[in-house]
């Protein structure tokens, strides 16, 4: 079979530990067999990020706007630990924080279905996409502990000279008070993501917050996204039978409970943090939770949702053999192919990643799968196959489609 040819190239970015190994075998074994892979290769391993001073985070940052679209190997986030073990100049940041900012994206996150895990909720057939707001409210709020009576208030003083006020309480005993914010211009950014990513997947969109109690800050996102909506989206939502909703956030929990999944939840910071880990562990797995970075700009950068494995990865070191789950690692590289495909109109490069995630799917289907699965499946009997294995599987159910 001749290679499929790809014109553009993707950006590229590897990461930390197990991860990195699954990187490198999913390319051996799923890809450059089949593809005349052309990737903008950066190296965000935490060795490489302190060489450079994370300059190669900014860089592949950089290399996304100029592409559109990049696939990302997860990466660690250095805490005091790390430093130590790297022997680091710097606790650099969070990669995703960098590249997020710089991309001024939201993160989508959906679950991989397949016979055999089922979701706990009984009703639920379909993914739901969970995109999360990630910027601001509780994440950036000051906060302050009352030890006596007194008054508490919220005082902006503008530029101008101007003064705003409004009394937060008058404690008549000790308390504690909070004062968060955030920005048109993300919550703007926040809701073109959420309207684009919605016809870009065909799927609803519901966005859900409490203004009946938060009337000017929660109220303000309601408002943002009625407002975007109405301006841009709502005649191409219409064209593709799709709808936008706002509804409050409880009754939101309860509508997602009983409903069959197959559309998008938007969501505030907080609720969007809290939720994802609801959603993605009520679908049965961590390791089956894909995640997409889409900036309003419309630049894609695809990933797996958990982190680098590092348990497995000191196993792996040991020269023991791990079992570690790669589909989202695998569903992150046909994310990003199948985007590229799409935006330089590559028929083959498309149907290649359609062919590559049905075959991930029917290996785990058929009873071959890693041993976090296997612990939850009810497919009986299952064959519990090593890391590199279940690649090796994947790879002759492909070769039969292909
Ligand atoms: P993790 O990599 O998400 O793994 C936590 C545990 O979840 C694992 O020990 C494993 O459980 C299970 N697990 C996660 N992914 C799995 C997979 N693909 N296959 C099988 N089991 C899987 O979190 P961590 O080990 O606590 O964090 C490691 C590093 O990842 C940290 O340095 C953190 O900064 C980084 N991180 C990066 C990203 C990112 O780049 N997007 C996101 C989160 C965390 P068992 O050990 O029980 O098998
Ligand atoms: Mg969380």
């Amino acid at each position: 079979m001749e290679k499929i040819k790809m014109t553009i190239p993707l950006v590229e970015m590897d990461g930390d530990e197990m991860t990195r190994i699954l990187w490198q075998m999913i390319k051996e074994e799923l890809l450059l067999p089949f593809i005349e892979l052309q990737t903008e290769y950066y190296d965000l391993g935490l060795e490489h990020r302190n060489a450079t001073n994370d300059q190669v985070t900014v860089d592949a940052a950089n290399a996304t706007k100029k592409y559109g679209v990049a696939v990302k190997c997860a990466t660690i986030t250095p805490n005091a630990a790390r430093v130590k073990e790297y022997n680091l100049k710097e606790m650099w940041k969070s990669p995703n924080g960098t590249i997020r900012a710089m991309l001024d994206g939201t993160v989508f996150r959906a679950p991989i279905l397949v016979k055999g895990i089922e979701p706990y909720v009984k009703t639920w057939k379909k993914p739901i996409v969970m995109a999360r707001h990630a910027y601001g409210d509780v994440y950036k709020a000051s906060e302050m502990r009352i030890m006596g009576p007194g008054t508490c208030e919220l005082v902006f003083t503008g530029e101008d000279g101007s003064v705003q006020r409004e009394t937060i309480h008058q404690f008549a005993g000790p308390g504690i008070v909070q004062g968060m914010h955030n920005l048109d211009d993300s919550i703007y950014s926040f809701a073109h993501s959420c309207f684009s990513y919605a016809l870009d997947q065909k799927l609803d969109l519901w966005f859900a917050a409490k203004d009946t109690i938060s009337k000017k800050y929660d109220h303000h996102f309601k408002d943002v996204f009625q407002e975007v909506y109405e301006k841009e989206y709502q005649t191409k939502f219409e064209a593709l039978g799709l709808t936008y909703f706002y509804t409050l956030i409880d009754d939101a929990v309860a509508r997602v409970v009983k409903s069959e999944g197959g559309y998008i939840w938007a969501c505030k910071n907080y609720d969007g943090d809290v939720m994802s880990d609801l959603i993605a562990t009520a679908f049965g797995s961590l390791a089956m939770m894909t995640s997409v970075l889409v900036s309003p700009h419309g630049y894609y950068e695809y990933e797996a949702a958990h982190g680098t494995v590092q348990r497995h990865y000191y196993k792996h070191l040991n020269g023991e053999e791990t079992s570690t789950n790669s589909m989202a690692t695998i569903f992150a590289w046909t994310g990003a192919l199948r985007k590229r495909g799409e935006l330089d109109q590559n028929q083959q490069l498309m149907s290649f990643a359609d062919k590559l995630e049905q075959a991930a799917i029917s290996t785990i289907e058929e009873g071959k799968m890693t041993k976090d699965l296997a612990l939850i499946t009810t497919v009986e009997n299952p064959v519990v196959l090593s890391s590199q294995g279940f690649i090796v599987e994947v790879r002759k159910t492909l070769e039969a489609i292909l």
